[in-house]
């Protein structure tokens, strides 16, 4: 009953995240917080080290192996602070003073990611799309081979951009993969570390996800404090300190969700044809243009404005009457965002597209 009212009631959820989620994790989430499993406490009032949670965990680890083919020496870790305390916590664990790390400078989070890394050591931007307000993925540069990792955003939430194809690095690559994490395939043993905050496609806010190869372990010589040391957590399992279970718990219905759509593979091109709807609509209104480079458009932050910038509030308003939120863009960009991360259904692009239609029919 209360699945059939969420599904009755939801908006056209644009948000860029905290985003939208699949209506069977908020379903398990909402009666867990009643009572998990029967066993007479919410999931809220479990203890971390109960055979319960153990059970979650474990099997949040085992289906997120599955669903991404994840091989056995890569450590998966469910920790907190956001996509951001991994900023630090990359270079902490793997840049000293008298090395250098590489970035890809493809955006804010970018720039945020190696702002953090020069406080640990050499930073050396390989290339950078700023020039441009960051509308496109710089391509064609060197890697040096003399860097301890190279570090990307696979993802530009705020402008709208997104790696298509992965470099082929000569060192370790590390990857902010905050905003596209679990939206197509990709093949883990091309990196050496992966992260993703986990408020877009894996679940509420409040875990982090790093998948990090066992020979990324022990990189440097410096004291790290225990719990920014990967080791601290690969070592116990993610339960040095309390783990965020509520989040872990939604995460693992968000999982079980993708498992039964057919898999990433099947999420992949659900979310192609999501994007495809939207941008070729994007391209055909006269209303409306693209802010990014076509061939580095973003499958999940869709980038537009209006090419008369006086209507965009008369736009948002009919969007929102029309049961849309989270369309508004980042003031960095203006315009609009469309976040079409993988719960957003097809109904809702849909709804979209109708929508810009209607408005470029009436201001014809
Ligand atoms: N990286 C990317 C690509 C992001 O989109 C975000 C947040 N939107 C972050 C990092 C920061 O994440 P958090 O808020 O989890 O620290």
């Amino acid at each position: 009953m209360v699945f059939y009212i969420l599904e009755f009631m939801r908006k056209h959820n644009f948000n860029a995240g905290p985003a939208i989620l699949p209506a069977s994790a908020l379903q398990a989430a909402s009666n867990a917080v009643l009572e998990l499993d029967g066993i007479g406490m919410s999931i809220l009032e479990v203890s971390h080290r109960s055979k319960e949670f153990e059970a979650i965990l474990d099997e949040a680890k085992k289906l997120l192996r599955e669903i991404l083919s994840i091989p056995n020496d890569y450590h998966i870790l469910f920790l907190q602070g956001g996509a951001s305390t991994q900023f630090a916590m990359v270079p902490y664990n793997l840049l000293e003073d008298d090395k250098k790390a590489a970035y890809l400078e493809t955006g804010h989070w970018a720039k945020k990611a190696n702002e953090e890394a020069m406080m640990f050591g050499n930073v050396e931007i390989v290339a950078s799309s700023a020039d441009k307000n960051f509308t496109y993925v710089p391509k064609n540069y060197t890697i040096p081979k003399d860097a301890v990792y190279f570090h990307i955003t696979s993802n530009n939430t705020i402008y709208g951009t997104q790696m298509h194809n992965f470099p082929q690095s000569p060192v370790p690559l590390a990857a902010d993969m905050s905003s596209d994490f679990l939206s197509r395939r990709i093949d883990v043993p091309k990196f050496s570390l992966i992260y993703a905050g986990a408020q877009k496609n894996f679940g509420p806010a409040g875990v982090t996800l790093v998948i990090i190869k066992d020979s990324m372990l022990g990189k440097v010589k410096r004291k790290i404090p225990t719990m920014l040391n990967y080791k601290t957590h690969t070592e116990n399992n993610s339960m040095y300190n309390t783990p965020p279970c509520f989040a872990i718990f939604a995460a693992l219905h968000t999982l079980k969700w993708i498992k039964s759509t057919g898999g990433v593979s099947v999420i992949e091109k659900s979310n192609d044809e999501k994007a495809k709807r939207l941008y070729d609509e994007i391209d055909r209104n006269p209303l409306f243009k693209g802010t990014c480079v076509k061939e580095d458009r973003s499958k999940m932050n869709v980038t537009f404005v209006m090419q008369k910038p006086e209507l965009e509030p008369e736009f948002l308003k009919t969007s929102e009457k029309a049961g849309m939120v989270g369309l508004k863009g980042h003031r960095s960009v203006g315009g609009f965002r469309a976040s079409i991360y993988n719960a957003l259904p097809i109904e809702s692009v849909d709804a979209l597209v109708g929508l810009m239609r209607e408005f470029a029919v009436k201001h014809a």
